[in-house]
């Protein structure tokens, strides 16, 4: 059975070579763009392929304004930042899902709360969130939501698109919104995918995208904050650069800045990416169709995108039966070549989050006994 899978990836991939498990592709003006970088000298945190990304991603998402970060990670800590969240707050978020999103809610000093995510989409279960807060939280008189277990506010809500699937996202911002929660989307794993025909990281307060290397488009490292917001979008702008005054001359910081900045050499490599965008967008899909077609016939379960949904499929992934023959697939691939990787390490179990307040958590730790990533670099 695990042969069966094994032949049909270095089908697909012509190779019996060793397979990542998502390589960047370079096939447009990357060389032109980073030279022309190299040649006018402005390579560092000045250039007109900031501005240039910036747009495009905006025009992309439909999203008013794009704010370009050093990384995924420091557009979620600004994003967070920006709505309010401090050492007094709490935010909500999955356990299921990459490391970052629960840093950049310590790096703001404020404790995460895990809540569970669904089954069929892999992201925040808005059932599972409404529970919670049902049960734990009320609104004061100055109308903030208050966790009765610790009378900490809660600020914020971070829903992450699971490998590019969708969450539902739509339903999550209205329980929010009833709730006085501001919700910033962990959208680094989901350009190109969409809940409903809008954009995801376009229905937050803030939406966050990652350039990251293994990402569907890649800066070499870089970050996104979107918003429709202006004055959250100049703020983030203003932080993310150090928090520096126009001067003619004089270096005046109006507070406590972050060099967050993406450079003109990152950008130009992220704006010759963007240019291919559609195409990384439609083999990823084609990728997915392929194994979609090749995993019915087998008694392993590839992840579709859910209902209403159209995803970037950026990572592909499977659900073995159970968590022996999760490690016995884990096993035999890497062993031939072909690296997988299991889902994350529930947050709740790692050392640093283990005293955090947590609903039920029954489809994260169901998930994360058979979820497995499987090859998902662009077929060109
Ligand atoms: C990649 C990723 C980020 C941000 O990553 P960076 O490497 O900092 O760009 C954040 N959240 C999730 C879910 C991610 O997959």
């Amino acid at each position: 059975m695990y042969q069966n899978v094994v032949d049909f990836i270095q089908d697909i991939y012509k190779t019996k070579e060793f397979l990542p498990l998502h390589e960047p592709r370079f096939f447009g003006n990357e060389k032109k763009y980073v030279n022309d970088t190299i040649d006018s000298t402005f390579v560092s945190s000045v250039g007109k392929y900031v501005d240039q990304f910036e747009q495009m991603i905006a025009k992309f998402v439909g999203a008013k304004y794009a704010v370009a970060t050093s990384n995924g990670t420091a557009a979620l800590h600004i994003g967070l930042k920006l709505v309010g969240v401090d050492e007094t707050c709490e935010v909500i978020t999955q356990p299921l899902t990459f490391i970052a999103t629960a840093n950049a809610i310590s790096y703001c000093n404020a404790k995460p709360i895990f809540v569970d995510v669904d089954k069929e989409t892999l992201g925040l279960s808005p059932e599972k969130l409404e529970l919670f807060l049902k049960e734990f939280s009320f609104i004061n008189s100055d109308g903030e939501c208050i966790n009765k277990t610790t009378n900490k506010t809660i600020k914020a809500c971070v829903p992450m698109h699971t490998f590019g699937h969708p969450c539902k996202i739509d339903e999550i911002v209205n329980i929010c919104d009833r709730y006085n929660i501001a919700v910033v989307e962990d959208a680094a794993e989901s350009l190109g995918s969409y809940h409903k025909g809008k954009h995801t990281g376009s229905f937050g307060k803030i939406g966050v995208f990652s350039f990251n290397g293994n990402k569907i488009i890649t800066t070499g490292g870089g970050g996104m904050i979107v918003t429709d917001d202006e004055a959250l979008a100049k703020r983030a702008k203003h932080i993310t650069t150090t928090a520096k005054v126009p001067h003619p001359y004089e270096y005046i910081h109006d507070e406590i800045g972050y060099n967050y900045r993406l450079t003109n050499l990152n950008a130009a490599l992220g704006v010759a990416q963007v240019e291919n965008l559609d195409i990384f967008i439609k083999k990823q899909r084609e990728l997915a169709c392929k194994y979609n077609t090749f995993f019915q016939n087998t008694d392993i379960e590839f992840v579709k995108e859910p209902k209403n949904s159209k995803s970037n499929y950026w990572l592909n992934a499977v659900i073995l039966k159970d968590i022996q023959q999760r490690d016995e697939f884990l096993e035999y691939t890497n062993k031939r070549g072909i690296m997988t990787r299991s889902i994350w390490r529930l947050m709740n179990k790692l050392e640093m989050f283990e005293n955090t307040q947590c609903g039920d958590l029954s489809n994260a730790k169901w998930l994360e006994d058979r979820v497995v990533n499987i090859s998902s670099s662009v077929i060109l």
